[in-house]
């Protein structure tokens, strides 16, 4: 297929090549090959609706060829590998990666539809720094020697940190490589072998991904991949009784089906489901910082962003210039397509999200609260202006229910204790955010929010390093960070009897 682009937009011709070999997407012990069925399946350019690339529908079948090429890659080459071997060519992934980062940000920006500029910067870069950072926790993940009181005789006693074995990761389509990136750098370091199955709307980037790890040197079976429906393939690999672990990120009503698929061997879960973020701003925040903050807290990726600061909370006394400022920002956003100079905002995924989004505005609208949203939105293309909702209650279907868009709720509040009860009382606990200069105000939020993370006077801040994930029904386990790499081990507990 060939790529067709609105007039004055182009594609490298690597990109483009890639693009026309795409249905060949499912990479199986270091091979790329078609779906063992045949079928495909059409992936669109949000931006004008116009085909993008044919890829591979994958099922059971594949799921199965892959779980053996990763078994075998585990018992035979990666999970053999010595860990400053498996740090040194992690370290050559995260290298390549950076070399191609524009043309990985380019396929992100057709597939996924956000701003060329932010898949340059945010994940392209962050993809290639999060394989880097692992590669690190190669050779620094050790056990411990204990001291041990055996009621009889003595004993020298150690752990190991044993890899899983073979990890499933499933990912989503709104940060479709840096996600894997979150999952495949940890599980890859400490010595597992990946079955990756990226959203059936966005696979491009976890193909040219699992190539770039094969000219990096990482041996076939190492990272496999399966493109395809998530009730086919991505059902497959959560029941999959050769699989030890899936680590999951996606909405809370799949993590719940992903949970009952891995009933049958009992593998280990992690789950990174949804959130409704509370962005709580205190009348003594500086507004110069906060408006900007909570803007970017839920436009930024046009607001496709689990963590999205949708619900603003705004102490009464900043309430009307806290909104007023906020209104006029949104109002400048141009919309248009990500590989376009200039473009701010992107459209959504897919027609289904846009009219996902479009309902909940029509909701809230019936519900009684007041929609501000002033940019223009191109003809073509699932696009949906920045909106700003005021007049909301805590009650509203908007103010409760994750959008996964550029819908901002304003609620007014008028004490610390109304406004801690109000952001916890939420199902989802993802991250919050806190706008005050009174810093024992903000510690004091820090510890009572139900969130995995809290950021002060920031939002959306993230780096390798920092643990990401949440509690209640946003799901449990860590990415990032050494809560992340310790997940996918296991202690194995050595006894050696001295007498
Ligand atoms: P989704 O749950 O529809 O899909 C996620 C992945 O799961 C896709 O690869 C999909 O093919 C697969 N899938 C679907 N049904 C499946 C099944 N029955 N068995 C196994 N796999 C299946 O989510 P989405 O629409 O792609 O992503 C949006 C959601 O992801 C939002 O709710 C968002 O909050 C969440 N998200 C969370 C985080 C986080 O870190 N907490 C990050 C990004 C997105």
């Amino acid at each position: 297929m060939s790529l067709t682009l609105p007039a004055g937009l182009s594609v490298s011709a690597e990109v483009d090549k890639f693009i026309s070999t795409a249905a060949d997407s499912i990479v199986v012990d270091g091979e790329r090959r078609p779906a063992r069925s045949g079928r495909t399946l059409e992936s669109v350019d949000p931006a004008t609706g116009a085909p993008l690339a044919t890829i591979a529908a994958g099922d059971a079948a594949d799921v199965d060829a892959a779980v053996a090429s990763a078994r075998s890659a585990f018992e035979h080459s990666w999970g053999r590998l010595p860990p400053a071997a498996r740090g040194r060519l992690l370290l050559g992934f995260a290298d390549l990666v950076d070399e191609h980062a524009e043309e990985l940000a380019t396929l992100e920006t057709l597939d996924a539809g956000k701003p060329l500029t932010e898949a340059l910067y945010i994940d392209a870069a962050y993809t290639a720094e999060t394989i880097r950072y692992y590669a690190g926790w190669a050779t620094k993940l050790h056990g411990d020697v204990l001291p041990v009181s055996p009621a009889v005789g003595e004993a020298f006693v150690y752990t190991r940190r044993e890899p899983l074995g073979v990890v499933g990761a499933i990912v989503p389509w709104n940060f479709p490589m840096l996600i894997t990136s979150w999952k495949i750098g940890p599980a890859l370091a400490a010595g597992n072998t990946v079955v990756l199955k990226p959203s059936e709307m966005t696979s491009l980037t976890a193909v040219r991904l699992a190539e770039l790890a094969l000219e990096a040197g990482l041996p076939p079976g190492a990272l496999n991949v399966v493109t395809g429906f998530g009730p086919e393939a991505g059902q497959a690999l959560a029941e999959h009784p050769d699989v030890d672990k899936v680590t999951f990120t996606g909405s809370t009503a799949t993590g719940r089906r992903i949970v009952n698929a891995s009933a049958g061997n009992l593998k280990q879960v992690a789950l990174e489901l949804g959130g409704k973020s509370p962005n709580i701003v205190f009348a003594d925040a500086d507004l110069d910082q906060a408006v900007p903050g909570a803007f970017t807290g839920i436009f930024l990726n046009q607001g496709e962003v689990c963590c999205a600061g949708s619900r603003a909370y705004v102490e009464a006394p900043v309430y009307d210039e806290f909104v007023e400022r906020l209104t006029a920002a949104a109002g400048k956003v141009r919309l248009g397509h990500g590989l376009a100079d200039g473009t701010d905002m992107g459209p959504l995924v897919s027609a289904g999200q846009r009219d996902r989004v479009v309902g909940y505005i029509e909701s809230g609208v019936a519900e009684g609260a007041t929609p501000a949203s002033a940019a223009a939105t191109p003809a073509g293309g699932y696009f949906v202006a920045p909106t700003i909702f005021t007049g909301v209650t805590d009650s509203m279907t908007i103010a409760r229910e994750e959008i996964f868009g550029p819908v901002l709720s304003v609620l007014r509040f008028e004490s610390e204790d109304d406004v801690v009860v109000r952001a916890n009382a939420s199902r989802y606990g993802l991250a919050a955010g806190v706008w005050t200069t009174d810093l024992r105000k903000a510690h004091r939020m820090a510890a009572v929010l139900q969130a995995g993370t809290v950021w002060i006077n920031a939002y959306n801040m993230m780096d390798p390093t920092a643990p990401f994930g949440g509690c209640k029904e946003s799901g449990f386990g860590r990415d990032l960070g050494v809560d992340a790499v310790r997940s996918y081990t296991h202690p194995k507990t050595v006894w050696v009897g001295l007498d």
